[in-house]
């Protein structure tokens, strides 16, 4: 169980890759004993209303957010994004780009494992919810419902593998292009679990420094993805380009070991990002 009163600022729900609704999400924050949580749906703030509702009367805040997909080079980089105005037109128009370009990716990927395996697309759409964001989460639960392997985690570290011969990358910005675009719509751009095993050498500094000048506001450091050496590295760069330290759990539901409250952000940090934030505001429920 976390620490009563914790923050926990990243979180997925059936809008994109978590297996629970933004209401059972909301009401399994609510009994971890949270007070205050972020759904950051990839690409998506289609589950925010929801969220909201479902806070009412439960004591718990909800930051409104989204995890921004970005390339760089060959790598998918994740950008958390708060209190952004979810009707501002380069966020729509983009993250409109990102889940077609994510449809389109799926069927591929499904296509090709189909040559090997009994698998259909529509396999895929009965694990996903209407205009979701559509990932390889997707596509290992419908390989799990036909007993292909025996969980999410098996699915990735075999058939969905991006080193792996059915995988295919899809449209994303640059991680520069996101925070800027994250900033126009009035929001808080946090680097996402930076340190990831074998990538934390991908963001080099002067990337950081870069994105630090377009207005990046954080580093998300507390994270179960992020290697012990890369959060020294990490914490260093916190300190130098005076960056905010985030931690979360990227719950995934029942999708993912990762539970509520795992990693943890300070008060003072959610002030400060509640006060940077002007594109939308935190529901006090
Ligand atoms: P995609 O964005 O479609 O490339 O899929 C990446 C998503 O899959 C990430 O957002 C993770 O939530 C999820 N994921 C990655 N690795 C695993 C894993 N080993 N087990 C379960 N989910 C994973
Ligand atoms: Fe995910
Ligand atoms: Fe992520
Ligand atoms: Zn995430």
């Amino acid at each position: 169980m976390p620490q009563h009163g914790s923050i926990d600022l990243h979180t997925h729900s059936s809008v994109s890759d978590g297996t629970e609704t933004p209401t059972q999400l909301v009401r399994a924050a609510a009994v971890a004993g949270l007070d205050t949580v972020a759904l950051t749906d990839h690409d998506s703030t289609a589950g925010w209303h929801e969220a909201f509702a479902a806070a009412s009367g439960t004591g718990l805040t909800v930051v409104p957010g989204m995890e921004l997909s970005t390339n760089f080079g060959p790598a998918s980089v994740h950008m958390l994004a708060y209190l952004f105005d979810p009707t501002d037109g380069g966020i729509v128009a983009v993250t409109a780009r990102i889940r077609d370009g994510r449809l389109h990716r799926a069927e591929k990927i499904v296509t090709r494992i189909a040559r090997d395996y009994d698998l259909t697309w529509a396999d895929v759409l009965a694990q996903s919810t209407d205009g979701g964001t559509i990932g390889r989460p997707h596509i290992a639960d419908a390989l799990v419902a036909r007993g292909h392997v025996a969980n999410r985690s098996a699915a990735f570290e075999t058939i969905l593998h991006w080193r792996g011969e059915y995988y295919e990358k899809y449209y994303a910005p640059s991680p520069i292009d996101g925070v800027k675009m994250i900033v126009k719509a009035g929001g808080v751009p946090v680097l996402a679990h930076p340190a990831t095993f074998g990538r934390y050498r991908v963001m080099d500094e002067k990337t950081i420094a870069e994105l630090v000048d377009s207005g990046l506001f954080g580093l998300e450091i507390h994270h179960r993805d992020n290697t012990e050496d890369g959060k020294v590295r990490l914490y260093e760069l916190a300190e130098k380009y005076r960056l905010a330290v985030t931690g979360s759990s990227d719950y995934h539901g029942e999708g993912k070991p990762n539970r509520l409250g795992e990693n943890t952000t300070a008060p003072e940090v959610l002030e400060r990002l509640v006060a940077a934030g002007t594109g939308s505001a935190p529901y006090s429920g």
